[in-house]
């Protein structure tokens, strides 16, 4: 079996966020053909989109995986389902966000799949766990990780313990 390393982004901030990340990243372990290899330390930030919701938590973490993307998005999906995530609002709150933020050096974009992340490259609380994973990270187009978070825009990110 191919496997493939994966990057995933976890976000929550309502109901206990702290919590709903340390629980998704025990279901991101106990994924089908799936190994957990790493994952980053927390952090809080500043919401994207509307201003008037709590602040996130953010983190990152680092899978060894024997799905193709398609099949790994579903299981993410199936994990929000799980911490009753719901689409009220375009970047409104939620108990669970998880997005694939990079596969290999797989670049996808179909109507479902945007890989890398269309928003990697301008959030700090993105691109800060990854690089803590692992700081010599680039994109499929080459593009050093490190170079783009000296210049995405700053939603204030405090490293939580
Ligand atoms: P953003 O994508 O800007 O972070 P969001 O996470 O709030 O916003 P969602 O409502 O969680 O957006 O997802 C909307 C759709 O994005 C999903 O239904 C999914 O099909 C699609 N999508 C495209 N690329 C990805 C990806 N790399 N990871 C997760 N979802 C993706
Ligand atoms: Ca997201
Ligand atoms: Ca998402």
């Amino acid at each position: 079996m191919t496997r493939v390393r994966a990057y995933v982004g976890l976000g929550s901030n309502l109901a206990d966020p702290l919590n709903q990340l340390a629980s998704a990243i025990v279901e991101l372990a106990r994924m089908p053909a799936t190994t957990l290899i790493a994952q980053s330390p927390f952090y809080r930030s500043l919401p994207v989109g509307p201003p008037d919701q709590p602040d996130f938590i953010n983190g990152a973490v680092c899978l060894q995986t024997g799905l193709d993307a398609h099949r790994l998005l579903d299981q993410l999906q199936a994990i929000e389902r799980l911490h009753q995530r719901r689409r009220d609002s375009r970047w409104g709150p939620r108990t669970l966000d998880l997005d694939l933020l990079l596969f290999g050096d797989q670049t996808i974009s179909d109507a479902r799949l945007t890989v890398p992340h269309r928003e990697l490259v301008n959030r700090d609380f993105v691109l800060q766990p990854l690089l803590d994973l692992e700081p010599s990270l680039v994109l499929p187009d080459s593009r050093a990780l490190a170079e783009l978070r000296r210049c995405c825009p700053d939603n204030q990110l405090q490293r939580l313990s």
